[in-house]
């Protein structure tokens, strides 16, 4: 599998230790269609920090397979106080979540700004898991693809 290259679209890339960056080809494309400085007009993003990608937990989600990328930082900003503290942070947050539901292959988007899987909300499709799911979800945005 490809590894999560250190820029994207000139958007610094930045590992939390021990974290396996290996992943899907279509995990790849889909960051690239998101991460980029002026996701968020008025606001530049030049850094993302990846706090997990590929691992075996938990057995039943996507990132055992390479599948999911969780972002828990924007610009250095942890999300969590940062999307509630810091417009710039929370209007990256919600254009990130907005941009990858265009994404190629896109399937779960979970973040503070919404929980969508396959496009769909959770609080409408599936209210159970998003009761178990928001709240594991504010502080980081925690996006997949298909297989
Ligand atoms: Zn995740």
């Amino acid at each position: 599998m490809p590894a999560i290259p250190n820029t994207i679209n000139g958007v610094n890339v930045v590992f939390a230790p021990n974290v396996n960056n290996d992943v899907t080809t279509k995990m790849v494309a889909a960051l690239r269609t998101v991460i980029n400085p002026g996701i968020a007009p008025g606001h530049v993003l030049h850094t993302i920090y990846i706090s997990s990608a590929r691992r075996m937990q938990p057995a039943a989600s996507n990132h055992p397979y390479g599948r999911a990328v969780d972002v828990s930082r924007i610009n250095g900003i942890r999300i969590d106080p940062g999307f509630t503290d810091d417009p710039s942070v929370r209007a990256i947050v919600k254009a990130i979540q907005t941009a990858f539901e265009t994404a190629p292959n896109r399937r779960e988007n979970y973040g503070p700004a919404f929980l969508k899987k396959s496009g769909a909300l959770l609080t409408t499709t599936n209210p159970a898991a998003y009761e178990r799911l928001a709240p594991m979800h504010q502080n980081h945005i925690h996006m997949s693809v298909d297989v």
